[in-house]
């Protein structure tokens, strides 16, 4: 493949959306690997107790192994978790375990609580990677605030369906308290419409309303729905090694390379 550019300094991402389905693990994964694909070296931290994220780039995350969870609540440093995520080179996961659950309760009585995470990446040599992805849970608890913390951009997949742009107040206001007082650099960098289906008017009125409302971070990259993008983890794939030409792989593939070549801000 190709190389496309790549930062000069680590992009750290965080993919959050505090409504479940959305497609934040999706586009994580696939976006990930789009950009290992090309040159880039990409770490996917999994924040989300399902594991879903580690389960689609194909690492394992049974309860006995080393995880997210033992660097946000045991003190683990990120270097003795990270692994190579099997089928792409130049892709790593910071897994994570069911055990994750207990964290949203038990960070509370943690000092710093919400920076746990920052202060592991702080501590990691994060510069040995382009892009840090880090995929949230489906709620604005403890853990997906530490995600804000951590980041420097935030990516809002958004669904193009009905309620898409409800909830999102919430999660603005959120974004907004964290750069008040615990991130100021941090910013909504991009935003990406997933599940497109373009025999729906609602799915192009969704569309329409939020490139009217986010303006030119909305990637011109749509995803579509496509059965290829949601069997692959199945296989412990992403769908750009599980179905390279499929049309939600090569969607994601031009998405990554609007990231990559500066977003849809140039
Ligand atoms: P989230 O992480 O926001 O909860 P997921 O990425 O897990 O959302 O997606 C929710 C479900 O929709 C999953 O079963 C996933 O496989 C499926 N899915 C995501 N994107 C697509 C798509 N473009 N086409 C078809 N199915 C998709
Ligand atoms: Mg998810």
């Amino acid at each position: 493949e190709r190389e496309w550019p790549r930062p000069d300094r680590c992009r750290i991402i965080t993919i959050a959306n505090q409504k479940g389905g959305v497609g934040k693990t999706t586009s994580s994964v696939n976006l990930a690997a789009s950009l290992a694909m090309h040159g880039a070296q990409v770490l996917v931290v999994d924040l989300d107790p399902q594991g879903n994220a580690s389960t689609a780039l194909g690492v394992e995350h049974h309860a006995e192994i080393p995880s997210i969870y033992d660097v946000l609540i045991e003190d683990m440093a990120l270097a003795d978790i990270v692994v190579a995520a099997p089928e792409i080179p130049n892709l790593y996961c910071a897994p994570a375990t069911l055990n994750l659950a207990g964290a949203e309760i038990e960070l509370v009585s943690k000092v710093a609580r919400e920076s746990r995470l920052r202060r592991a990446l702080d501590a990691y040599d994060t510069d040995k990677f382009d892009y840090v992805l880090i995929d949230c849970p489906p709620s604005l608890g403890l853990l997906t605030v530490n995600a804000l913390v951590g980041g420097d951009e935030l990516l809002i997949p958004i669904q193009c369906e009905y309620y898409a742009l409800e909830g999102l107040g919430q999660l603005i206001r959120t974004v907004d308290l964290v750069k008040a007082h615990l991130n100021q650099k941090l910013w909504v960098s991009t935003i990406l419409l997933t599940m497109y289906d373009a025999r729906t008017r609602l799915a192009a009125q969704v569309a329409e309303d939020v490139r009217s409302h986010f303006g030119d971070v909305v990637l011109n990259t749509v995803i579509p729905r496509s059965v290829r993008v949601s069997e692959a983890p199945s296989y412990g794939q992403s769908v750009m090694t599980y179905d390279p030409g499929s049309s939600g792989a090569l969607a994601y593939s031009e998405a990554a390379s609007e990231m990559a070549h500066g977003g849809a801000r140039k």
